[in-house]
């Protein structure tokens, strides 16, 4: 007997013919499995829709034969959410098809653009009109721009950008049902009632499928320069960024990390050095942008406003970039940091957590403290976009464990944090998503959230037929 998976596989290929269907193992084996390599699934067929109208059918006959959809993107999520159920309950729906930037308006300064079309794509051709679209991110040679609405990633320029919720302008999707919803319009006022366009962003793919996107852009940067910057404490660098905003809206990026980060991306990374001659046990990065020419650049700026804070001692040491490869260079050693830290370290539960931003310092001291309190021997400590209230907060075994470490204490050392997080008002997923990977533990933390999201979900999709398994 044919299976409703098998009629709606056979059904996509003789409607839109075999580039929309994959069903050859090798092709869909690299699509199963996260980047980093935690969950694997299982799935018969990937579909590839290539415009809105085949997505539309595709998930109207889903429907109607009860067939699960996992969309997907670039597959590099960080919390298994594109990865289908090991059951092979699902099939795959790639969006990297339908990959066209259909609009750039210098006008408007706004893109329209498929789900599938790269960040990186859409970086190079805001370029080539003078313009830019801010959103900037590690992956952004593989990540789509469905997979960042749905995940409302975030990135290195949040600090003056905001995240991908704030970038979007309207968005068109498929419905659970098969139906579009069109968003594109551009009306600057709308208010129709509940924002579908925004409850689509974050949803993780379990609402319908992101078919395209207007996006805002930016003018071009004419010239940027980063500092770096020896500190004593997260709290001395919050005083900086606090000082540097008062004075300009010209800071976008805003990092810190440990010494011992730095030292693992120097003994890791061939070429990489380290930016200041001392060792402090807070560097800074700190990146400036200019739109127009004529204003102060970047680097006169950053050493105007740095000064005071140096002779004042609130800064042990900086330096500032000279040239555009020494900008690049500092950025390399911040975005080399997780993979440096795994080769030198061992593997660590990450944690991407956000607190208020002035709650931050006190909590990363805190909770690396108390981390080490209740397990002794482990290493706790964090990373990353200090001016979002938002760290990377890795704990690794130390003196506590061999290979299987991860799998054993992993889970405990991961409510622990959790909990600290929640206690200090946070968010157990700042930018990556719940996914899989933290979907029961929202349940435990979040309660009443999960159960306001299931009844959104199940409205719109009662089967429960979209990404089932992942973030209700
Ligand atoms: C090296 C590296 C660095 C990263 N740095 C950051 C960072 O700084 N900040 C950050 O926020 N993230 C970061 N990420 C995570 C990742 O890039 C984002 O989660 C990204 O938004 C996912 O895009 P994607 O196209 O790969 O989506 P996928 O991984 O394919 O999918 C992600 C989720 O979105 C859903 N989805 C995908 N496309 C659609 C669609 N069209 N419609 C509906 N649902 C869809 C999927 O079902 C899944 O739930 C990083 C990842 C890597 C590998």
């Amino acid at each position: 007997m044919t299976t409703p998976q098998e009629m709606l596989i056979g059904e996509a290929r003789a409607r839109f013919g075999d580039k929309a269907v994959v069903t050859e193992t090798a092709d869909i084996e690299p699509w199963l499995t996260d980047w980093r390599g935690r969950w694997h699934g299982s799935s018969a067929a990937i579909l590839q829709p290539q415009s809105t109208q085949e997505a539309s059918l595709i998930v109207a006959k889903a429907a109607e034969l009860g067939v699960a959809l996992v969309p997907q993107g670039g597959n590099t999520s960080m919390v298994g959410g594109a990865t289908p159920p090991e059951d092979g309950s699902a099939l795959i729906l790639s969006l990297r098809r339908m990959n066209r930037i259909r609009e750039i308006d210098q006008g408007t300064m706004r893109a329209v653009t498929e789900a599938g079309v790269v960040l990186q794509a859409l970086h190079e051709a805001a370029a080539d009109e003078g313009l830019r679209f801010p959103l900037t991110l590690g992956a952004k040679g593989s990540a789509t721009i469905g997979g960042l609405i749905s995940t409302n990633a975030g990135g290195t320029q949040v600090l003056k950008f905001g995240t991908m919720r704030g970038l979007v302008d309207g968005l068109e999707a498929v419905l659970p049902d098969g139906t579009v919803h069109d968003g594109l319009s551009g009306l600057k006022k709308d208010n129709r009632g509940y924002s579908l366009d925004q409850l689509m962003i974050g949803a993780e793919g379990t609402l319908g499928i992101v078919t395209a996107a207007r996006l805002k852009l930016f003018p071009a940067v004419s010239s940027r320069a980063v500092a770096w910057l020896g500190v004593d404490s997260p709290q001395a660098a919050l005083n900086i960024l606090r000082n540097l905003q008062q004075a300009t809206d010209r800071i976008e990026g805003f990092e810190i990390l440990p010494q011992e980060s730095l030292e693992a991306v120097l003994g890791h990374v061939s070429g990489a050095r380290a930016p200041l001659s001392g060792n402090f046990p807070w560097q800074v990065l700190v990146e400036a942008t200019v739109e127009d020419p004529d204003d102060e650049p970047p680097a006169e700026l950053l050493a105007r406003l740095l000064a005071p804070l140096i002779e004042r001692g609130e800064i042990a040491d900086a330096t500032i970039s000279s040239s555009e490869a020494q900008a690049e260079a500092f950025w390399r050693i911040r975005d080399s940091l997780s993979e440096a830290e795994r080769a030198t370290f061992g593997p660590a539960t990450q944690h991407d957590i956000s607190v208020p931003v002035d709650a931050m310092p006190r909590f990363m001291e805190q909770a690396a403290a108390e981390v080490s309190r209740a397990l002794p021997g482990v290493h706790a400590s964090g990373f990353g976009h200090l001016g979002d209230g938002n760290i990377h907060f890795h704990v690794r075994a130390g003196t506590r464990g061999g290979p299987d470490w991860l799998q054993t204490e992993g889970p405990i050392v991961s409510r622990l944090v959790n909990d600290l997080v929640t206690a200090a008002g946070g968010s157990i997923s700042a930018e990556h998503g719940i996914g899989q990977m933290k979907r029961d533990e929202l349940q435990r933390l979040a309660p009443e959230r999960v159960k306001a999201m299931r009844a959104i979900k199940s409205a719109l999709d009662p089967q429960g037929l979209m990404n089932p398994g992942k973030l209700v």
